[in-house]
């Protein structure tokens, strides 16, 4: 299968429409280091087009790879269960009150972002909103 090759303006356009961050973790990538994923990935049947990408950082778009964005969460989620399976270190840290697990829902950043962005909305409304 063919990918359709981005140009420049392109890549800057998806890149600033996420501001300038990983839409998976929200960590400030740079044009040049970023990698374009796929929401839906390719393999399941994803649309090769500019509105099913996003920018990611190297280790999002690594670990993401063919999932979808809620199998990608999910294995996210499962990460600290992993972690006191596989590692000593991990539960002797626990022990010692080094780690902090807070077992939160994962929220990705382009899912905050929109929210963001809605919230601001409605405070601009109420902002324009007449007194009574
Ligand atoms: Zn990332």
């Amino acid at each position: 299968m063919s990918r359709h090759k981005l140009s420049r303006d392109e890549r800057k356009a998806i890149w600033n429409a996420m501001n300038r961050r990983c839409a998976y973790c929200g960590e400030r990538i740079e044009l040049e280091n970023m990698c374009i994923d796929h929401v839906r990935p390719l393999a399941l049947g994803g649309r090769d087009t500019p509105d099913n990408m996003v920018c990611a950082c190297w280790h999002c778009n690594q670990h993401k790879a063919n999932k979808t964005v809620e199998e990608f969460r999910s294995e996210l989620q499962r990460g600290p269960v992993m972690l006191f399976r596989e590692s000593c270190t991990y539960r002797t840290m626990l022990r010692y009150n080094q780690v902090n697990e807070t077992r939160r829902r994962i929220v990705f950043y382009f899912e905050k972002k929109d929210r963001e962005r809605h919230v601001s909305k409605q405070q601009r409304k109420r902002r324009h909103r007449p007194y009574f």
